[in-house]
């Protein structure tokens, strides 16, 4: 599945979705002694996560390191939103017990996901892991660490009501110096029946919005020309002075000075007319109007909308728990066109075979495919998650042979749409930010346009970081080529 989703070529710093790959920490020198090597999988959130930890260390004295030889600590930041994500880690740990034996005063630490959903029984489950530490438990790192010097292990699984991490500077681990990526909040209070997210992340939270300023802000004046602002449903963002946790907001009827979503995106856009901004996930039941009216009037707003349809049958999304329809579905997908036109891109995550699905509702999920024609999908077939509603609800009854087929189905479809809407930009000329280099060689340059397709085009005298606005002449299923025609 990976070769083939990987084939479309399309990827781009708004994955949110790799669970299977992982990111490695940079190599850092601020004159610490200690070393901290974390890798990171799943999605972008813990990738932002990780730079949250990583600042918390620097100020106990560890500089990261890429090389995993060379470390004091080891964190396996995780995933578990697919059991394959789970298996990756369990084996990278096999890999970690190899050099820990060499090594025994080495700390190895499991955070994230996987570490909230498995507290304690990770201790008993794999010997050589000293330290487990949930999503809202990293300001406890310091502690945690003295606790395994002492020759204790340390569990901290506690999921706060209003933890955002607001306060902390992210040190960028993987950064290109050009796009960077600001959590905006915490958790989801969705409950969408196959996803383990609201177990392993707790409750929604907004982060302050004036903290959110502040780090862009200080991106841009640190030459980033781009911030993706996250959250696993950006769309329910809501923040008062007095209350972050929207449940809780909820309870106390606060109304009155609540900045939304399309606020908080009206404040960035406004930071400076060179920042561009992105976003990622919205949810179809949440997105509203009011966003999409205010990307339309801030033109450093990209047109590109993450907008998961998981399915196309009315009967799957509500045993998914989606709260809305295939209807309501193509209707946003209508409204998106109809304010921000043609052009905005719109992706999606797709999941196949989930408990019970019939052939005839797969159809309808490539129908609906059909009719919006997404630029990009992340496809899945389900993968049942202990815990979850859909686990406890309902059979995982579809073999595992039709769940491939169904998903090499939705692939090729997704490919020959990724296709037709690449040939559409074809002899248009987009204002394209340079990322850095082509993959392929350093005689090209490659960005991304306001709907984030990448761009490839001659080197010429243009530099990274920079605008430059490229004629697009030809493409391939997943890239644009070009040339420059002027900044
Ligand atoms: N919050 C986002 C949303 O609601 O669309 C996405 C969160 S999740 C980290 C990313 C994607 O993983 C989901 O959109 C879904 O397609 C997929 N996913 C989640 N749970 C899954 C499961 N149990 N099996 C297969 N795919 C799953
Ligand atoms: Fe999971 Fe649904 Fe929340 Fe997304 S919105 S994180 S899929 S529960």
């Amino acid at each position: 599945m990976e070769n083939l989703i990987s084939d479309l070529n399309v990827l781009s710093p708004l994955d949110t979705e790799q669970s299977e790959n992982f990111t490695v920490s940079k190599d850092q020198s601020t004159g610490n002694k200690r070393k901290l090597y974390i890798e990171s999988y799943g999605c972008q959130m813990n990738y932002a996560d990780s730079e949250i930890v990583a600042s918390i260390l620097q100020k106990e004295g560890f500089d990261t390191t890429s090389n995993i030889k060379e470390a004091d600590i080891i964190f396996l930041n995780t995933c578990s939103i697919r059991e394959k994500a789970e298996q990756t880690v369990r084996a990278r740990l096999t890999h970690v017990h190899g050099i820990k034996k060499h090594k025994p005063e080495l700390l190895v630490g499991v955070l994230g996901c996987m570490a909230e959903r498995l507290k304690t029984k990770f201790l008993e489950e794999e010997k050589i892991v000293d330290l487990v530490a949930g999503p809202d438990a990293y300001r406890d790192l310091p502690a945690l660490i003295s606790q395994v010097d002492e020759g204790q292990k340390a569990v901290n699984t506690f999921l706060s009501r209003e933890e955002t991490y607001a306060d902390i500077s992210p040190v960028r681990l993987n950064s290109n110096g050009v796009t960077a990526f600001v959590s905006i909040m915490r958790g989801c209070d969705n409950m969408c029946s196959f996803c383990v997210v609201p177990f392993t992340r707790g409750r929604e939270r907004s982060r302050d919005p004036h903290s959110v300023v502040a780090e862009a802000t200080e991106l841009f004046n640190q030459g980033y020309r781009e911030v993706t602002l996250l959250g696993q449903n950006v769309d329910s963002y809501k923040w008062s002075q007095e209350e972050n946790n929207k449940a809780w907001m909820e309870k106390k009827g606060i109304r009155d000075n609540v900045v939304t979503f399309a606020d908080l995106l009206d404040m960035v856009a406004r930071i400076h007319p060179d920042l561009r901004v992105r976003f990622s996930t919205s949810h179809p039941k949440d997105i509203t109007d009011e966003v999409l009216y205010t990307m339309a009037r801030h033109e450093n707003i990209c047109k590109n909308i993450h907008l998961p349809a998981q399915s196309g049958s009315t009967r799957i999304l509500d045993m998914m728990n989606r709260d809305y329809t295939r209807e309501w579905y193509l209707g946003k997908a209508r409204r998106i066109k109809e304010i921000l036109g043609e052009d905005c891109g719109i992706s999606s995550d797709m999941i196949i075979g989930f408990c019970s699905e019939t052939e005839e509702e797969h159809q309808e999920t490539m129908s609906l495919m059909d009719m919006v024609k997404f630029d990009f999908a992340y496809m899945f077939y389900y993968s049942e998650r202990p815990g979850t509603l859909a686990a406890k609800k309902y059979a995982d009854d579809i073999p595992l042979e039709v769940k491939k087929r169904r998903l090499d189905e939705i692939i090729v479809l997704q490919r020959k749409h990724s296709a037709l809407r690449n040939s559409m930009e074809v002899n248009k000329v987009y204002r394209v930010l340079i990322e850095g280099f082509s993959k392929k060689t350093e005689d090209d340059l490659q960005g991304r346009n306001s709907s984030n397709k990448v761009i490839v085009f001659p080197r010429e005298d243009y530099k990274k970081g920079e605008y430059v606005n490229v004629l697009v002449t030809d493409c391939t299923g997943g890239t644009l080529i070009g040339r420059a025609v002027g900044r």
